[in-house]
């Protein structure tokens, strides 16, 4: 449920909403917006009675959330969540563009991707150390030589970090090297992951599963804000349909969703979205249009000797082409990039 402050309700009155509240046994989210402030309390609704709260001082309004997720829902934070990373905004004017490659390989290889990509205009360095395979014999990643070395490679090219942490033992190691943890698509429903990154105070660039639904996706992001981290940044990364041509589905469509249903960052990863170099640009750009608020995208210096993702790796040349025309895109849906 949740209770909507009057424009300057003082802190005794906010005070006194959350102390009933608890009373009563809710757990309390609080969002301070720029005009009101929000309590989202989760727990026993049977014991709840808005009337009981309409009547309080300095309470605007107060209503049950009927959506299966509370704090990820737009009416928590109706105005939308920017997410600060550094000096970066995700979730505002700007179009955040994340870019490197699937995995950290070589020194060379890391830094040759983080000059690349700076240079055309990412703001983040992508880059996998702990690598989710669906083969166990395939390259499984650098463990912490890998995050060290991105975070060199980031640091040297005024870059942030984001990288996946597949494992609840792997977050304190992924947290010191990197700006943002991202949860894999394939972990997306990890629940014990989940809660232990509630606890964690680091953005989360939360990837929908192959196989869930935008609900489920919303719910995941529950789960980590229900810890009182709501640093959480959705990705809409392709789901598995019948269509074989492409490895994944890109699904544009929640993006708009997304956006309507909830106040999080939503952005798009068109490379896993659609597996094809050919086809990450036209997917990047359509999702751009539509509103997402920042991309993820693989770039490899040498994709045809990439150890993963290969084949849905831009070369150097494209990222640069693909950034020109986001610059033209980005604009037209009122934002920058
Ligand atoms: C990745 O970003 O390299 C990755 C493995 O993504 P996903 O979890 O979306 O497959
Ligand atoms: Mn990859």
């Amino acid at each position: 449920m949740l209770v909507v402050m009057q424009e300057g309700a003082t802190e005794p009155q906010i005070q006194a909403v959350i102390d009933r509240l608890v009373a009563l046994g809710f757990a309390i989210h609080r969002s301070t917006g720029v005009v009101h402030t929000v309590l989202g309390g989760v727990g026993p609704m049977e014991s709840f009675d808005p009337r009981d709260f309409e009547v309080m001082d300095g309470v605007k309004e107060c209503h049950r959330i009927m959506s299966p997720y509370k704090l990820a829902s737009r009416s928590f934070r109706p105005a939308g969540t920017v997410v600060k990373v550094g000096d970066v905004e995700i979730g505002g004017g700007k179009v955040v563009v994340m870019a490197g490659p699937c995995s950290v390989e070589t020194p060379e290889q890391i830094s040759c991707a983080a000059e690349i990509v700076a240079k055309a205009g990412a703001t983040v360095i992508r880059g996998g150390a702990f690598k989710p395979r669906s083969s166990p014999y395939s390259f499984q990643g650098l463990g912490e030589e890998g995050l060290r070395l991105l975070r060199k490679a980031a640091d040297d090219n005024g870059l942030l970090v984001v990288s996946e942490v597949m494992d609840r033992s792997q977050i304190p190691l992924v947290a010191e090297y990197a700006d943002i943890l991202q949860v894999g698509a394939r972990n997306m429903q990890n629940f014990n992951l989940l809660r232990e990154l509630g606890n964690t105070r680091k953005p989360i660039l939360l990837k929908r599963g192959i196989a869930a639904t935008i609900e489920e996706l919303l719910l995941s992001a529950e789960y980590i804000m229900a810890g009182g981290n709501y640093d959480v940044i959705l990705c809409e990364r392709g789901i598995r349909t019948f269509e074989s041509y492409t490895r994944n589905t890109m699904d544009i469509s929640a993006i708009p969703i997304v956006k309507k249903l909830s106040h999080l960052p939503m952005m798009a990863d068109p490379s896993h979205g659609t597996g094809r170099r050919d086809k990450v640009l036209p997917m990047a750009r359509a999702a751009v249009a539509a509103g997402a608020d920042g991309l993820i995208i693989e770039v490899h210096h040498d994709p045809d000797h990439a150890l993963s993702d290969g084949a849905q790796s831009l070369r150097p040349e494209q990222f640069t082409l693909l950034m020109e025309q986001l610059r033209i895109i980005a604009p037209a849906v009122g934002r920058t990039i």
